[in-house]
């Protein structure tokens, strides 16, 4: 394995939904659903394969459907638009737009300035492009994790070539508000700044909050890569299928990196994704309603745990302080965890390079059966 990714071991992922399987644990770790998507996105998908659309290679930008879909998807939602045709690009999940993305526009020692915690194929990836990931640190502020304007502002150098934003933010449920994200906005702008904005929660925003795209802020959307997946939104994980908006020149620049990535992935599944973005309102709706129902569930079996609970206002991840418990170290906590109580949850501290900065917290993922959220609130209620 070479220096660039020596750091990175296996990830925290594979790692702990192994270890739910071996204990026989609930698995919160992990974020995927355990309900699957909407019956008619699955007959979309059957019908694809039986009359053998996307079973040969689709077109390396993805199929005009789906690309037309995802530029209507941003023009109903938030009024941006894209063209299908050069604006748009397909891709094997988020995970492989980040890639393409870091990969196609850093230069070997360019800073790129990201939020910490981060998700964790980000700090892979810009590994993986030579270049210098400069985290600015999330903060818990009043009862939620908070960007410290400043410090971003500071994090911002001669060598900075892009920001790497993720709203709603993983791990710590926090949605940028309007006045962080116009700030951002602006520092790119004065900066002239690349901005790579990861909303695959997009549609996974509480308590009537609303999302907002990074790109629709003025002087944004030349300069931004918007990602986006139908994992989340659609609940089919396994599907990978997710999606780039930006720019022509940008789009050009992700599509030179992925070509050679995977090239194409997931034929029949980018017709059915189609499919998906085209349902009405009231099935976002209802999906939002749903997680949210979910969040207060386990939310509060948390705090009868014990725990302190950060608010979750967007994303199907809670976050946790586990000092109250009497403990501090999350690794420690979440290794023992499936053993004293049966349940399996992420150490925040993987998210981290100030390693001590996010110690006591953990991930707990609700987007989970409620029965199956009763039972790990119960088993966690037994550990005081
Ligand atoms: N970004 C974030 C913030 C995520 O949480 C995830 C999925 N856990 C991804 C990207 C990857 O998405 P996909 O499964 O579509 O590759
Ligand atoms: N995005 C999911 C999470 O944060 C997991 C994705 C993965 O397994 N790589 O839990």
């Amino acid at each position: 394995l070479n220096r660039r990714l020596a750091e990175f071991g296996t990830t925290i992922f594979a790692e702990m939904s192994a270890l739910a399987l071996r204990t026989g644990s609930i698995n919160l770790g992990q974020g995927f659903p355990d309900t699957d998507g909407p019956e008619e996105v699955r007959e979309a998908a059957v019908r694809a394969l039986r009359d053998g659309r996307g079973n040969q290679y689709p077109p390396g930008p993805g199929v005009p459907e789906l690309r037309l879909a995802v530029a209507a998807h941003q023009e109903r939602l938030y009024g941006l638009t894209y063209d299908p045709d050069t604006e748009v690009l397909v891709t094997a999940g988020a995970t492989e737009a980040i890639a393409a993305a870091l990969l196609a526009l850093l230069e070997p020692g360019d800073e790129v300035v990201a939020l910490e915690p981060y998700y964790d194929s980000y700090a892979a990836c810009i590994a993986m492009a030579g270049a210098r990931r400069v985290p600015v640190t999330l903060r818990p502020d009043g009862g939620r994790f908070r960007l410290d304007l400043d410090e971003l502002r500071a994090a911002v150098t001669d060598r900075t070539r892009l920001l790497l934003i993720n709203t709603p933010h993983n791990p710590t449920g926090t949605v940028l508000t309007r006045e962080e994200l116009a700030a951002v906005a602006e520092l790119a702008v004065e900066r002239d700044l690349l901005v790579v904005t990861d909303e695959v929660y997009e549609h996974l925003v509480f308590d009537g909050a609303e999302h907002v795209p990074l790109a629709t802020f003025p002087g944004m959307r030349e300069r931004t890569v918007t990602i986006s997946s139908a994992g989340k939104t659609y609940s089919f994980t396994g599907w990978k299928v997710g999606w780039v908006t930006a720019p022509p020149a940008l789009v050009t620049a992700v599509r030179s990196a992925k070509q050679f990535l995977t090239y194409v992935a997931s034929g029949p599944f980018q017709y059915a994704v189609a499919e998906a973005l085209a349902l009405p309102d009231s099935y976002y709706a209802d999906f939002r309603a749903d997680m949210q129902a979910k969040r207060d569930l386990l939310a509060s079996g948390l705090k009868e745990a014990g725990f302190e609970v950060f608010t979750s206002a967007g994303t199907y991840f809670i976050t946790t302080d586990i000092r109250p418990l009497g403990e501090s170290d999350g690794f420690a906590f979440c290794r023992a965890l499936p053993e004293r109580a049966g349940v399996v949850a992420i150490p925040n501290a993987v998210f981290y390079d100030h390693k001590d900065a996010g110690a006591p917290y953990v991930r707990f993922a609700f987007c989970k059966k409620a029965e199956v959220l009763e039972e790990a609130a119960g088993r966690l209620r037994r550990l005081v």
